[in-house]
């Protein structure tokens, strides 16, 4: 939750994508990308359903011809989650995606086929409660905005993003979510500051072309957690060169990170010092393994000593501090046990399983 160390949530108005609703008061969605091909029903559900189990709240799927865009027909009935059509050029295909059930359209309004095509896509739209994101990117801009404003930068990506959004809204429809991504974090702060300051639609949060887990995680956090820690976003996708599935375990680590939900063990360790006598790095790691199906919220501390253990990770729900050859258990601060240190790990789930038992939970903060 916000402790009040975060700004204030930007007020947008409420956009609904099939049963989950962005922007108002309602908790930021996590979405992501399937990395399969739309025309393969099952490979394209079983990953659904992966995405969903690791808490993803909406996904997306490439529509690149009229076969995709069928497809959706039994996607959609059979999915556990909404199911957005990523439409690039073709209006007709946006228009089939939204008859076979998309709960959302991703189109640039730029390249869609102009303001006649638009309106196609829109009246189907409005028939259907269909909203549509409002997509622009740094390496797509027309060259009309790049030679208006110099090149890619803040002023081009803002200009375009509500370019796009006037036509939509000149077509006849307002349920809009507009993104505006860059794969420079800087720059897909500074667009989405802009785009918070002049506009009240949902606004989706992306880094494109990240880049690999490793790196990518860290560049979507720096932009990201900037944007959300002031207030800014409703949705966000996290791109990584990866299993989609690794995209939404990093969103949830995020809005962790930010305290803007509560959900799973949290593991929170110290970096080991002189004073460690325990192997604590690998220990560690199984640890966070070990609890990364528990659903409930729970902070999980490993510490390296008895000395600053305890007492720095008091607001740890749980954890053990090592010592010579064994560990303290401890729970809020309080040392229940002294356990030798092969038996360190079994012994801190017992006491998450006794204390915090599964059942009693409500994982999910949405
Ligand atoms: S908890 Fe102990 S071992 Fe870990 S960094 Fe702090 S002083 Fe060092």
């Amino acid at each position: 939750m916000n402790h009040g160390s975060l700004s204030p949530r930007r007020p947008a108005r409420e956009v609904k994508v099939g049963p989950v609703t962005m922007g108002g008061r309602a908790a930021i969605v996590i979405q992501s990308m399937n990395a399969t091909d739309t025309r393969d029903v099952a490979a394209t559900l079983a990953q659904i359903e992966r995405l969903a189990a690791a808490g993803c709240h909406l996904t997306r799927v490439a529509i690149p011809d009229l076969e995709a865009a069928r497809a959706l027909d039994e996607i959609v009935r059979r999915s556990p989650l909404p199911v957005v059509a990523d439409i690039h050029f073709d209006h007709r295909l946006a228009i089939a995606a939204v008859e076979n059930g998309a709960a959302k359209i991703r189109i640039n309004p730029g390249n869609i086929g102009g303001p006649q095509k638009l309106r196609e896509v829109v009246d189907c739209c409005r028939a259907h409660g269909v909203p549509i994101r409002v997509g622009v990117n740094a390496g797509s801009l027309s060259r009309e905005m790049l030679q208006k404003h110099g090149g890619i930068g803040a002023p081009a990506l803002v200009d375009s993003a509500l370019t796009a959004v006037r036509a939509v809204e000149t077509a006849g429809l307002t349920d809009i979510v507009i993104s505006a991504k860059a794969s420079d974090p800087a720059l897909t702060i500074a667009v989405n500051r802009a785009l918070a300051r002049e506009t009240d639609y949902p606004l989706h949060l992306g880094v494109t072309e990240a880049g690999t887990p490793e790196n990518g995680r860290v560049r979507a956090a720096v932009a990201l957690g900037t944007l959300l820690a002031e207030g800014i976003g409703d949705t966000i996708r996290i791109s990584l060169t990866a299993d989609p599935v690794l995209e939404v375990e990093a969103a949830w680590t995020i809005l962790q990170a930010l305290g803007l939900v509560r959900r799973g063990a949290t593991l929170v360790s110290c970096p080991t010092c002189g004073r460690t006598e325990v192997d604590l790095v690998p220990l560690a790691a199984e640890v966070e393994r070990r609890i990364a199906g528990i659903r409930r919220p729970l902070t999980v501390a490993v510490m390296g000593c008895p000395v600053n253990g305890p007492g720095e990770a008091r607001a740890a729900d749980v954890g053990i501090a090592g010592g010579r050859g064994e560990f303290l258990l401890f729970a809020r601060g309080e040392v229940l046990a002294r356990v030798p240190e092969s038996e360190a790990v079994e012994q801190l789930l017992a006491l998450i399983a006794e204390r915090f038992p599964e059942e009693e939970t409500d994982a999910d903060s949405r």
